[in-house]
C-alpha cells in the first residue's frame, strides 16, 4: 500500500464469518460430517440455509465434493487444512495455490461469488456476523485511526467514493472492493477478507481489469506487496526535468531492500501508477502555479516548504496529496538557478488578470 493500513483496524466481519463458513463447509462434506458451528458466528449457518438461493449454492458444493473418490476427497481435505493463506502467496513466490479438482472449484466459485454479491447482505447473515458490509467499510475509510482516510491506498490519486452532505453514514455511496486474487481464478479466496480491499473506480476498473498480482503477463510468477502489513512509501521518487523544451516529472523507483524491486514493479505495473502520475503533471508548471506562491523566488520556496508539510499531513484527506508532498520536497533540494527557472515558468502560466491557464487554452 502506499497509504499504510492503520494497526487495529479490525477486518470485515461478515466476510470473516462467511469465509470461515466456506472453509468449514469444505472440510465437513470432504469428512462426511455435519457442520461444526462452535468456530462460526452463533446463528450464521442458520441464516445462510435459510435463504433458499444460499442454501443451494452450499449444497451443489457438498453434492460434488461427494462425487469424488475417497482419495480426492482425503486430498482436498488436506489441502484445506494446509492451504497457504491469500497473503503468504502475495509476499512468497514459493508458495503454491492449492489445487482443486474443477468440478468441485466450479460450485466453489458458484458459492463464494454468491455469498459476496448477495449473502453478504442479508438481515440474518449480518445480524449473526454483528455488523454490515457498510459497517465495515465506514469504519475502513474513517479519516480518524484506525480509520485509513477516504483516499485510495493503492494509488493516492482518487477518493474512494465521494461524501455528499447531509446523507447518513448507511447512505452514503462506498467504493468496490477489489478482489485482490481474483474470484475467477481465485474462488477459495472469493469471501476472504484478507482478499478484499476497498480501493478507487480507477484502481478497480481501469487500471487493475483482469490482472493476477501473482502472475505477469508471461504466466511467470512474482511477489507483490502484502497491502494490509507492507508499504512502500520513501522508494518512489518524483524529480522534475528541466533539460526538455517543457519541464517533465520524471518517476524513478528505490527499493529498500532490494528485493522490494518485483513488488514495486508489480504494483505499477498492475495499476499504472507510474503513467497515472506523470500524467498529472504533464503540464507541471500549471500544477505548481496552481498551488505556489510564484512572486519570487523567496516566496516559492518558502510556499514549497509549507505546502510539502501539509500535504504530507493530509495525505489521507484529498487524493494528490501525497503525490505534491513527494514532488515539491524534491524540488527544495534543488539548486536555486534551476529552481528560479522553473519559478519564471510558473509564473508565465499566471495571467497578469489573475486567471491563470489561459495560456493553455483549458
Ligand atoms: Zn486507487
Amino acid at each position: 500500500m502506499l497509504l499504510p493500513v492503520r494497526a487495529g483496524l479490525a477486518p470485515s466481519a461478515v466476510f470473516r464469518g462467511l469465509n470461515a463458513l466456506v472453509r468449514e463447509a469444505l472440510l465437513a462434506s470432504c469428512s462426511g460430517r455435519t457442520i461444526d458451528e462452535s468456530t462460526l458466528p452463533y446463528g450464521l449457518w442458520n441464516a445462510a440455509q435459510a435463504n433458499l438461493a444460499t442454501d443451494a449454492c452450499f449444497q451443489a458444493l457438498a453434492v460434488a465434493i461427494r462425487a469424488l473418490d475417497d482419495e480426492g476427497r482425503l486430498q482436498l481435505y488436506l489441502g484445506v487444512r494446509t492451504a497457504s493463506s491469500v497473503r503468504q502467496l502475495f509476499t512468497d513466490p514459493i508458495a503454491a495455490t492449492q489445487e482443486i479438482p474443477e468440478a468441485v472449484n466450479v460450485e466453489l466459485r458458484n458459492l463464494t461469488t454468491h455469498l459476496f454479491k448477495s449473502s453478504s447482505t442479508l438481515a440474518g447473515i449480518t445480524q449473526a456476523c454483528g455488523e454490515t458490509v457498510m459497517d465495515h467499510y465506514n469504519r475502513y475509510s474513517a479519516i480518524h485511526p484506525p480509520g485509513n482516510g477516504n483516499v485510495c491506498g493503492i494509488c493516492a490519486t482518487e477518493y474512494l467514493a465521494q461524501r455528499r452532505g447531509r446523507i447518513a453514514a448507511n447512505e452514503q455511496w462506498r467504493a468496490p472492493y477489489d478482489h485482490l486474487l481474483a474470484k475467477e481464478k481465485y474462488p477459495q479466496f472469493g469471501i476472504d477478507p484478507d482478499n478484499l480491499m476497498p480501493i478507487c473506480n480507477t484502481c478497480n476498473s481501469k487500471a487493475k481489469l483482469a490482472k493476477d498480482l501473482l502472475h505477469n503477463l508471461a504466466g511467470q510468477r512474482r511477489m507483490c506487496f502484502d497491502p494490509w502489513t507492507e508499504n512502500f512509501q520513501g522508494q518512489v521518487n518524483l524529480n522534475i526535468d528541466l533539460q526538455d523544451i517543457s519541464p517533465g516529472v520524471t518517476w524513478s523507483m528505490s527499493p529498500q531492500p532490494l528485493t522490494n524491486q518485483s513488488k514495486l514493479a508489480t504494483w505499477d505495473e498492475v495499476y499504472r501508477i507510474k503513467e497515472r502520475i506523470e500524467g498529472e503533471f504533464s503540464s507541471v508548471e500549471v500544477k505548481l502555479a496552481e498551488d505556489l506562491d510564484c512572486t519570487d523566488l523567496a516566496a516559492f520556496k518558502h510556499s514549497l516548504t509549507a505546502k510539502a508539510h501539509a500535504r504530507k499531513q493530509f495525505e489521507r484527506r484529498t487524493p494528490f496529496n501525497y503525490w505534491r508532498h513527494l514532488l515539491y520536497r524534491s524540488l527544495l533540494r534543488m539548486a536555486d538557478t534551476d529552481l528560479e527557472q522553473l519559478r519564471t515558468l510558473c509564473h508565465a502560466t499566471l495571467d497578469p488578470n489573475g486567471d491563470a491557464e489561459t495560456t493553455y487554452g483549458i
